[in-house]
């Protein structure tokens, strides 16, 4: 016997969790299927940042939906502590995008010119101004960009929140069932094959974050998708060292509640293997104490990592399938899902709802960079 559904949706991720949560404010019997547990990949391994200024320059269509993802957050927050009772942590400190050199400094303040004619805040603090705001920062540091509106959420607590409310509003949630292959006839989706069953559905949604390949290589198309691995690790300190988001191109330090603070992250290409090294952690380390040197006093937590799903001209797919009608796709988010992550949920429910958009959505559609398969 099979189940019919108005929307299936592939991937228990922070993607897949903003489509279900979107989706299930707008009615109608959806179903979420995951082939592991909820957050259990990359979305369950980001530092949480909404770094549309320190990750972006200010020009392309990446930084304008990104900017607009930004400001639905503390609408958000709210809805879904309302729903589901989850605190996402969402924490509107700003960060801080710290210089170590005089090539930095120089590039930095080009920057700021540049972010400022978008209308974003975009400060330059001194050595000294950085340290009267964060102490526990090197002398090392010779300025920082300050970008007031950058700021960070726990990315577990974002993802299991939007599923939590999803569930909430009658979405059916399924852990460990695979979607082996999509069911299609006459240019149309019909369904997916799972290792439950199959499941009837119009609309499919693959949000399979790096996976989704696998899944999407049986219509025929493979989009330019690949792995990138990131290895962080987490310390706890007694007292808070540190209060803003430290950004720099060798890493990333992230405070977050109860003095812990989350230390990232590296980056290795077109790899599938999410065992954490020892290379990766003492590089961690080495410029972290680089950075902030007391952190050699602080509490070692855990190490973790996680595979980011990176595309070809770093912008993510968002659209339907170019041959297959109902089939939606939503994946290639990189370092950014989590701060992409409400606005991917409501653009992805406005198409399936068939909703004309204000958005120009044409750099980040299916059909762009992808290879026929014979
Ligand atoms: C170390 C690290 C730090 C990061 N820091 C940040 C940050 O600070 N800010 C930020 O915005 N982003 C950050 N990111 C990026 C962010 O985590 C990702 O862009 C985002 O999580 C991608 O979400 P996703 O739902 O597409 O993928 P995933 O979280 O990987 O979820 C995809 C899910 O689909 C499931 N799946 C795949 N195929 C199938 C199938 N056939 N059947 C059923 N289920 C399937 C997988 O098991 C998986 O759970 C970071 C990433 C890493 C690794």
């Amino acid at each position: 016997m099979s189940y019919v559904y108005d929307a299936i949706i592939v991937g228990g991720g922070v993607i897949g969790g903003s489509i279900a949560y979107n989706l299930s404010k707008r009615g109608g019997k959806i179903l979420l299927l995951e082939k592991d547990r909820l957050a259990s990949k990359s979305s369950g391994a980001a530092a949480g940042m909404l770094g549309v200024q320190a990750e972006m320059d200010a020009e392309g269509s990446l930084f304008q939906l990104a900017r607009k993802s930004r400001e639905m957050f503390p609408k958000l927050a709210g809805e879904i502590r309302e729903t589901s009772g989850i605190d996402i942590e969402l924490i509107n400190k700003g960060m801080l995008k710290v210089a170590i050199n005089e090539q930095q400094q120089q590039e930095y303040k080009r920057l700021i010119a540049i972010q400022r004619q978008s209308g974003e805040q975009s400060d330059w603090l001194t050595g000294e101004e950085v340290r009267r705001k964060e102490p526990a920062l090197t002398d090392a540091i010779k300025g920082a960009i300050h970008f007031a509106n950058d700021g960070q959420v726990e990315a577990t607590q974002l993802t299991l929140g939007f599923l939590n409310s999803a569930a909430a509003c009658g979405v059916v949630i399924k852990e460990f069932v695979e979607v082996f292959d999509l069911q299609l006839s006459k240019g149309k989706v019909i369904g997916v094959v799972t290792n439950e069953g199959y499941f009837a559905s119009e609309n499919v949604i693959v949000a399979g974050g790096a996976w989704s390949n696998k899944l999407l290589s049986k219509t025929g198309l493979e989009l330019d998708i690949y792995p990138v691995k990131g290895e962080c690790f987490s310390v706890v300190t007694q007292s808070q060292l540190l209060t803003t988001t430290v950004f720099s191109p060798s890493c990333y330090l992230v405070p977050k509640k109860g003095g812990r603070i989350i230390v990232g992250a590296t980056v290795k290409p077109r790899t599938f293997n999410h065992k954490v090294t020892v290379e990766g952690i003492s590089l961690l380390l080495e410029q972290a104490k680089k950075l902030m040197p007391s952190i050699i006093e602080a509490e070692w937590e855990r190490t973790w990592a996680g595979i980011r799903p990176q595309t070809g001209d770093g912008l993510p797919y968002l659209g339907e399938h170019p041959v297959y009608k109902g089939l939606f796709i939503a994946t290639g988010h990189f370092r950014n899902g989590i701060l992409l992550s409400p606005i991917t949920g409501e653009i992805i429910a406005d198409m399936v709802e068939g909703k004309p958009t204000s958005l120009n959505l044409k750099p980040f559609r299916v059909g762009r960079l992808i290879k026929q398969l014979t």
